[in-house]
């Protein structure tokens, strides 16, 4: 090769071959995200409760709340979009975990993937013999605010439980079991002295849960692709 040959070579590496190695170096900067639109939906008690235990509006408490709960998508490149707040007049006679919900969803006037893909609903109504309930259908759950003696505020586990289901995730039903999923009983001690479900005391996913969470992440929403504008020199950001 020639000296002059040997110069192109090298001109040209430096113009294309140097650069598009460099964005080689960039991609793992990309990262797709499944972007969850969420309505969230209150009922007259729960407004109550707001205002009246911890002095917030209802919306102020339930976006605390997701904040919470967003920590435990993130893993999964799951991002919940606070789209749309909604309240319904909840039947005050009505205590069954699934008319509860139904109810919920009829009133808000929520369809998957019109307006949002999720309706998160929170009451301050007893759901009988739960503290909330999934229809991984519809794409909806109802969640009972929860603030338990010896346990503290706990709304936001059942919540992440809840959506849990709406993953596909199953109930577990294990003694020392350290899952969001577990409904086993763990004992709070004196002097409270009762028995609450594993997924108050938790935010943990198992290895179980983390795969079936994974597998069905696009099952909700759309996807994203951020980042991508570092590779040409922008400012990507991630979402969170
Ligand atoms: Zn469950
Ligand atoms: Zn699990």
């Amino acid at each position: 090769m020639t000296k002059l040959k040997r110069l192109i070579v090298a001109v040209f590496l430096v113009m294309f071959g140097v650069p598009s190695v460099l964005a080689e170096w960039n991609w793992p900067w990309v990262q797709s995200w499944q972007s969850v639109k969420l309505m969230l939906a209150y009922d007259e008690e729960f407004d109550y409760a707001s205002h009246f235990w911890y002095q917030y509006n209802p919306e102020v408490l339930i976006d605390f709340l997701m904040t919470k709960v967003q920590i435990e998508f993130k893993a999964f490149y799951i991002k919940l979009c606070l789209s749309y707040y909604r309240s319904w007049d909840s039947d005050d006679s009505v205590h069954k975990p699934n008319e509860m919900l139904k109810e919920a969803i009829r009133e808000v006037g929520f369809v998957s993937g019109a307006m949002a893909d999720m309706l998160v609903a929170f009451t301050d109504q007893d759901i009988l013999n739960a503290y909330g309930q999934a229809n991984s259908t519809l794409g909806a759950v109802i969640v009972q605010l929860s603030d338990l003696s010896g346990v503290g505020q706990a709304t936001d586990n059942v919540v992440q439980h809840e959506l849990g289901h709406l993953y596909l995730c199953p109930d577990h039903w294990m003694p020392n079991h350290n899952c969001i999923m577990n409904g086993y009983p763990y004992w709070i001690d004196f002097p409270w002295n009762y028995y609450v479900p594993t997924f108050v005391v938790t935010h943990n996913w198992c290895s179980e849960c983390r795969q079936t969470i994974t597998g069905n992440a696009s099952r909700w929403g759309i996807t994203r692709v951020y980042g991508a504008k570092r590779v040409l020199g922008g400012s990507g950001r991630f979402p969170i």
